[in-house]
């Protein structure tokens, strides 16, 4: 089958009364992102919303459409996390349609800045981040790039409910729990239905690709051990099928976290060879490990990737040195880091 079959304009009922719906987005690393639609007596509730471009919001028509239904038909937005291919569709329509939006409230920091009430905007400090991991030659890319093209204003706006901790999600046919998962980003949430064995995983928990940690606007302290304890918390709860928000509905939970946790393990230890090899700041780290799973120079990806690829070096190295197995220094406003 197709790697990316799971992408295609189709609905899909991965559960009695619950369609995957995959949505397109202006660029393709992804390939989409899949929205949940759970149907409800007098409307339907969307776990995840897609990125707010034209061509999303016909798809999302058009299919909602094999369902008999419309986009005013969305009453309730279940949103994972803040990244504007989950949020600003639920934004964009709730405009129009008077929808309500759920957000987790780890979230609140990252809208503000998005919102710009008082932050530095949000591209500017990821910007100012990367010159501190040593990564001064892709801060000016980046800073070239926003001022080409600025950032379109008026796609953020904030939720109408903030999910605070773990809490239950009552719905007409089932009742949902809101997990926070930090990691991906600070106030990733997870729903699951225990009743019915599945788990709305957003980001936190992908089939086919490690998500990424550390980019996003201001991740918080040591984003990649929350997010390796958020695995470890989704991994003691009952397996569940694993509904995703990029790629393929999968059997289980567990199987993957399982996956994902040997995977950080061995680029930790990866890390840790090559600050042992000389590498000495995130941005060199990046440059000295393979990236993707055909194994690629650094060098070779996209300056979009390569801005992963240091923002993920440096939530490994940060979460290294919090372990004691490196240490770093501040040398001119640069994160040097050296073996313990
Ligand atoms: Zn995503």
């Amino acid at each position: 089958m197709d790697r990316y079959s799971w992408a295609e304009p189709v609905v899909e009922e991965v559960h009695p009364g619950i369609h995957r719906i995959p949505l397109p987005l202006p660029n393709d690393g992804l390939r989409a992102v899949n929205v949940y639609a759970i149907e409800q007596p007098g409307g339907l509730v969307l776990v995840d919303a897609g990125w707010s471009v034209p061509e999303s919001e016909r798809q999302l028509e058009m299919l909602l459409g094999q369902l008999g239904a419309g986009l005013g038909d969305v009453k309730r937005f279940l949103v994972t996390h803040v990244h504007r291919d989950h949020y600003t569709q639920a934004v964009a329509l709730r405009r129009r349609f008077g929808a309500t939006i759920a957000l987790g409230r780890g979230e609140q920091p990252a809208l503000e800045r998005l919102l710009n009430t008082g932050a530095l905007p949000a591209r500017e400090h990821r910007a100012r981040g990367l010159r501190q991991l040593g990564a001064a030659a892709l801060a000016d890319e980046l800073e070239q790039r926003i001022q080409d093209n600025p950032d379109s204003p008026g796609v953020w706006e904030m939720p109408d409910e903030w999910i605070d901790g773990e809490v239950d999600v009552p719905l007409a046919t089932t009742t949902l729990r809101a997990l926070p998962t930090p990691g991906h980003t600070p106030g990733h949430v997870v729903f699951h239905d225990p009743a019915e064995r599945l788990l709305f995983a957003g980001d936190h928990v992908l089939p086919t690709i490690t998500p990424s940690i550390g980019l996003t606007t201001d991740p918080g302290p040591l984003p990649l051990g929350a997010f390796l304890t958020s695995l470890r918390m989704v991994r003691t709860m009952p397996d569940a099928r694993l509904l995703p928000a990029h790629g393929p509905v999968t059997d289980s939970v567990h199987a993957r976290v399982d996956e994902l946790l040997e995977h950080h393990a061995e680029r930790l230890d990866a890390a840790v060879a090559a600050v042992t090899a000389g590498a000495d700041t995130a941005y060199q780290v990046a440059r000295a490990l393979p990236w993707t799973r055909r194994a690629r120079p650094f060098d070779d990806l996209d300056v979009f990737n390569r801005m992963l690829a240091t923002s993920e070096t440096a939530a490994h190295l940060d979460l290294l040195v919090a372990q004691g197995r490196l240490r770093e220094q501040r040398i001119d406003d640069v994160i040097h880091v050296a073996e313990a």
